[in-house]
């Protein structure tokens, strides 16, 4: 079968187990010389493809769920639009959420992903309280802060290269509406918008939109957007992917006209400085999952999504070369998103640390790849690195030096019995044995 990720590049031809039970996941992890589990392939890259893959989207059964305190236990199959349904109407929401709902447990947790509250609730691995891991000889292990807090911190950020996690148990957050009072802010320059994120650090959510096709004065205007959870109201979920993208788009429909062209359309159309409505929380959180299979805009060849943090020091003067160089190269991204991170936290592989994270998309193409590997400079250079989780071309120099304890990570994989057993294209890529 051929399998891609979100991005639709690289695309390889594997074979793929789909286990319903843990014993049968054992099974398969016993037959094959080397493997990586895969979730719903939201990853854009190559973090879940493997000549051998473990799927896990059918171990998505709820375990527990204790209501008086929002712990839920849950196979690692399961995705977070399943745990949105089952918990929003019972007045609980997930602690951190990516852009997308159509991600499994497990995915989050491999990739330790964030969300637009980062500055204040950190990443979905803070909010887990434990796992149960199947290793590479068989067997089935509890990580948690307390019990073997090593393999817990490799696991979480460590892009399924510790083992297969089949369960675990996520501290959900009460609310009392799935409602969202959102604020959008208009900002004309990369200083304004800075200083907007700056004065609006205590709000629960916030994320910009960023034309990165503007220059000279314009460079890095935005719209940001700020979000809390409404006190009162409905507790209702929405369904998602009404609208699809039918088939591949002609490879040139997004091209440097058409971007700038929806970029200004998209900047105009906050017709305010500031604008404040309430909306249900799955536009604000997931407005991409209203157009199923938006990925295959991009047409056949696919894209390729670059997402690095800058070092909060670094902020506007890194923003501005990185921004200088797209803008100058005229290959613009249809999305650029910016969100602010808070502290790094103590996992070995996790991307979030302190500063700015900007997203951009890019189509698969040669002159994309070398722009990329010039910004992958600008980046280092500022002492920032790469999100492996969208990652499909980065360098093993570029990993290593992103990742200073990518070492220690490899010293816990060789104590759980990982290493040469778990394996995707992208850990052979960045050196990881
Ligand atoms: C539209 C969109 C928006 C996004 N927004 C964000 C965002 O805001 N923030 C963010 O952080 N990320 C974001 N992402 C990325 C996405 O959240 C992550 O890539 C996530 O890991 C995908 O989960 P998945 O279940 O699809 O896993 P896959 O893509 O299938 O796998 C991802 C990684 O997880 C590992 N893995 C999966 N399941 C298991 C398991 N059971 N045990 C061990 N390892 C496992 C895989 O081996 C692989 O390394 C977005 C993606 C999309 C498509």
């Amino acid at each position: 079968m051929e399998f891609h990720g979100w991005g639709r590049y690289p695309r390889i031809e594997a074979d793929a187990a789909f286990p319903l039970t843990p014993s049968e996941c054992a099974g398969v992890v016993q037959r094959a010389d080397s493997l990586i589990a895969r979730g719903l392939g939201r990853s854009y890259g190559d973090s879940s493809l493997a000549s051998h893959l473990l799927d896990t989207h059918r171990l998505d059964h709820f375990l527990a769920f204790d209501e008086s305190t929002g712990a839920l236990t849950c196979a690692a199959g399961a995705s977070l639009d399943e745990i949105l349904r089952l918990c929003v109407p019972r007045g609980w929401f997930l602690p951190v959420t990516p852009g997308t709902r159509f991600v499994t447990l497990g995915g989050a947790i491999a990739s330790d992903v964030h969300g637009k509250n980062h500055h204040v609730d950190g990443s979905f691995g803070d909010h887990v309280a434990g796992m149960e891991l199947l290793l590479g000889n068989g067997e089935r292990v509890v990580a948690s802060r307390t019990e073997n807090p090593d393999l817990f911190h490799a696991t979480c950020g460590g892009m399924g290269l510790t083992g297969v996690i089949l369960t675990a148990t996520l501290s959900l957050r009460p609310i009392r509406s799935s409602d969202i009072i959102e604020t959008t802010i208009k900002a004309p320059d990369l200083d304004a918008i800075l200083a907007a994120f700056e004065e609006n650090a205590a709000a629960p959510y916030s994320v910009a939109w960023i034309d990165c096709l503007a220059r000279g004065r314009q460079l890095g205007r935005s719209l940001l957007m700020l979000g809390e959870h409404a006190g009162d109201g409905p507790l209702t979920v929405q369904a998602a992917g009404a609208l699809p993208v039918p088939f591949d788009m002609p490879a040139g429909l997004l091209n440097h006209a058409t971007i700038r062209t929806f970029n200004t359309l998209y900047y105009g159309k906050a017709l305010h400085a500031r604008h404040t409505r309430r909306i249900a929380f799955e536009p604000f959180f997931y407005p991409l999952d209203k157009l199923a299979h938006w990925n295959r805009l991009y047409g056949r060849p696919g894209f390729v999504q670059y997402q690095f943090v800058l070092p909060a020091d670094a902020g506007a003067a890194g923003l501005r070369d990185v921004l200088e160089r797209i803008a100058a190269s005229g290959r613009g991204s249809f999305l650029a998103v910016l969100k602010v991170f808070g502290k790094g936290n103590a996992n070995l592989l996790s991307f979030p640390r302190g500063g700015f994270t900007l997203a951009l998309d890019f189509k698969a193409e040669s002159a994309a790849f070398q722009l990329m590997d010039e910004l992958d400079k600008i980046v280092l250079g500022y002492g920032g690195r790469l999100y492996l989780a969208k990652d499909a071309r980065m360098s093993e120099a570029t990993f290593k030096a992103g990742y200073p304890r990518w070492q220690e990570f490899e010293e816990v994989r060789g104590r759980y019995h990982a290493i040469g057993k778990f394996a995707s294209i992208q850990s052979r890529r960045l050196g990881l044995q």
